[in-house]
Formats: C-alpha cells, structure tokens, sequence
C-alpha cells in the first residue's frame, strides 16, 4: 500500500495551480509555453517532475506542422518524448518505486493484449500509444506515465544523458541487433542517432566503425568522438575508404540512420556477402533499390523501431555505468522559456542533442 504523495508544487502552492508547458495549442506552425493544469495521476501512473528534455525531430515535425503532424497530433497536446525527472506522486497502487528516484519513461505505451504484447514481445506492439504525439508529453513542469513505462535510473546518473536516454535507446538497439564484435560498422548519417551507435558498436568491439554525412557539421562532431572515418559520402566513394583501411570484401554491418534512398542504396553497394543492415532512418516516401543485389549477396535488412522493452533500457544503464561515453553528442543546452532558440538551433541541424532545462534537483 503505497500513499499518493503531493506533488511539490501542489503542496507548495496549493491543488488549483497550473505548471508551465510546451503546448501545440493551434493548428500552425509553432509552439506556445503556456500555463496548464497538473496532469491526473491515475493509481497506476507515476508524476514525475520533469528535470530536462531533448528535442527530438518528431518535435520538430509538430513545430513546423507538416503534413505528418497535422494527420497525427491532436490539438491542443503537450509535446515531447525525451525526459529526464523526480518522482514526486506514486498512483495508490505503485508498489515499487519511491518519491524522488531520477527517472525517464520508455514513450510507447503497448497495448498488453495484442499476440506480441502477449507473447513479451512489447516492442512489437500493433496498438502503441505514444507520448507527444498521442498522449500528453514531456515538455512541460510535470508529467504523469504508467508505473510500466517508468525506468529507474542508476545514481549519478549525469541528467543531461539520462535526458536522451530515448533516442540512446534507439542507438542502442541498432547498434546491438547484430553482434559487431571484431566487424566492420558502416553507419550512414551522423546526427545525434548515428553517432551514439557507432559509439555504441566502438564499444561493443567493431574493428572499424565509418560514419557518412553530407553536413561538415556532423562529420566534425563524428570526428571529434573518435570513429574511424567520418567521409563526405558525395566527395568521398566508400570503396575509396575501403581501400585506405585496407578492407577488401565489404562492411560486416550497417546501421543506416539517415532515411535518405541514396544512402541506404550506397550501403548496400559497400556490404560484403552475407551482410546485415538493421535501419533506423525513417524514410519519408517510397523508393527503389536493388533487390536483385540484396538477393544474391544475401543481405538481411531489418527495420528498427524504438526501443526493446525494457532489455535495451537495461543495456543503456549498464553501458553508461561501464563507462560508454555520449555526453559529446549533446551540444547545446536552453532553459525551457528559450525554447524557440533550441528549436531553431535544432532545425539548423548545426548541432547535435539540444536540451531543455525545465527544473534543477
Ligand atoms: P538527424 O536528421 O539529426 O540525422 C540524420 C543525418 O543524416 C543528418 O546529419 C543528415 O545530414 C544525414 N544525411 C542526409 N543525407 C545523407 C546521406 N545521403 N548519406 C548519409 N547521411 C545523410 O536524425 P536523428 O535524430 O539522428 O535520427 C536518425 C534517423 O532515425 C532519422 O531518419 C529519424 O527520423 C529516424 N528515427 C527513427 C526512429 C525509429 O524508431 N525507427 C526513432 C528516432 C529517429
Ligand atoms: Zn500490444
């Protein structure tokens, strides 16, 4: 029997006070900090008090209102996904958490009934309700998730990393689908995503790990955390880098997280037989490529969405307690009320992670 704890700020300035949040409160472009009611706590939700966000492209979709965000986020909603915070109320049945923990939440809420939810399989989910898109999200002074989608995180956790813990988990479970152990890692696009994996497959014992980005940008801030090779795939072929490392039959396995049908189809030109891709770049329309080529050189590509529920969360904490290192990746850091700033600096791409502080401990 747990008790259902006041919320700080409820018990500081009484139950009618409203807390500051990042609202998509009209059909156009742009969001609004406005001011909005504490989020109800159910008995099995938790209200965590939101320390940092990340900003993720899904947020930069719903700021610019395209054609994907006017299909799918329902106005008004609180948006964003990636978080960090404290527990500050437990729903009446929460058995096994604690006020003040620091934690994130895992944004797909799954179904629990559907043949894989049922079968544990949770990642696969067929009915998943996300956070900052179909339900209340992040950016915002408080948020409240199911106790299920809670992950506790480890002490002294650094709360910037924790805050992208999300899209690590997407890295994470890229660069981990295939084993990487003593193979050679292509990984085309080099944003935030592309960069944490192939630190990720550095880490997991790739021999070399080559990153492509057409941004000077990217390829700099790759360069910066030790890759092997971070090449301008316009300027430079990759069997041109092939023949530098002295590699002679193909890449073992890539990670493609760009969306781009040129890259993708470049990658598949540079595999050896027998090759795996697992791809994380969400493309945005259909496109060709050669299948005859995946056929005969016995290419296995596998799409990859979000992350395993909870293997990957568990692999993020470990990795970073055995001393995995993406804190480069973050680049530049807003208080919450300069959120236009961030979003600019984020749309620029001239940047890696951007993150918000909405609260200190
Ligand atoms: P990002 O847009 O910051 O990075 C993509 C990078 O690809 C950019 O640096 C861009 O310059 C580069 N690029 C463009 N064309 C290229 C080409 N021809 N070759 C190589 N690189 C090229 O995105 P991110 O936040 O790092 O996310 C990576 C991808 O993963 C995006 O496509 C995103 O939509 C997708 N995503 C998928 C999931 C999922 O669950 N499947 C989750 C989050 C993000
Ligand atoms: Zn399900």
């Amino acid at each position: 029997m747990v008790t259902l704890a006041q919320p700080r700020y409820i018990a500081a300035h009484g139950r009618d006070v409203e807390v500051k949040a990042l609202v998509k409160s009209r059909a156009e472009p742009g969001l609004w900090l406005e001011e909005v009611p504490v989020p109800a706590v159910g008995p099995d939700d938790v209200l965590i008090r939101v320390l940092r966000t990340g900003i993720c492209g899904t947020d930069l979709h719903i700021f610019a209102w395209d054609d994907w965000a006017r299909q799918n986020i329902p106005v008004p909603l609180v948006v964003g996904h990636e978080f960090v915070g404290e527990i500050s109320a437990l729903g009446a049945e929460v058995a096994d958490l604690a006020l003040g923990e620091i934690v994130s939440g895992e944004g797909h809420l799954v179904c629990g009934r559907c043949r894989n939810c049922m079968a544990g399989r949770r990642v696969q989910c067929s009915r998943t309700a996300s956070v900052g898109v179909n339900r209340a999200g992040a950016f915002a002074e408080y948020i409240s998730i199911p106790s299920g989608n809670v992950w506790r995180h480890s002490d002294g956790v650094d709360l910037d990393v924790a805050a992208i813990f999300d899209p690590l988990g997407n890295a994470v479970h890229t660069a981990l689908t295939f084993p990487v152990l003593g193979e050679d890692v292509l990984v085309t696009g080099a944003g935030p995503i592309g960069i944490m994996a192939a630190l990720v497959a550095r880490h997991a014992g790739a021999r070399f790990v080559v990153v492509t980005d057409p941004s000077g940008y990217r390829r700099r801030l790759a360069g910066s955390v030790g890759l092997t090779l971070a090449i301008d795939p316009g300027e430079t072929p990759l069997s041109e880098a092939m023949r530098e490392l002295g590699m002679r039959e193909g890449f073992d396995v890539g990670f493609e997280m760009s969306g781009k049908p040129s890259a993708l189809r470049s990658m598949l030109a540079a595999m050896c037989h027998g090759a795996k891709i697992a791809m994380l770049g969400l493309p945005s329309e259909q496109f060709a490529i050669d299948w005859g080529h995946l056929v005969t050189n016995m290419i296995t590509l596998k799409g990859i969405y979000g992350r395993e529920m909870f293997e990957t969360w568990y692999w993020m904490s470990v990795l970073v307690n055995a001393g995995l290192d993406v804190s480069p990746v973050i680049t530049h850091r807003f208080a919450c009320e300069e959120y236009e700033s961030a979003f600019s600096v984020v749309q620029a791409a001239e940047c890696g992670k951007v993150v918000l502080s909405w609260a200190d401990r």
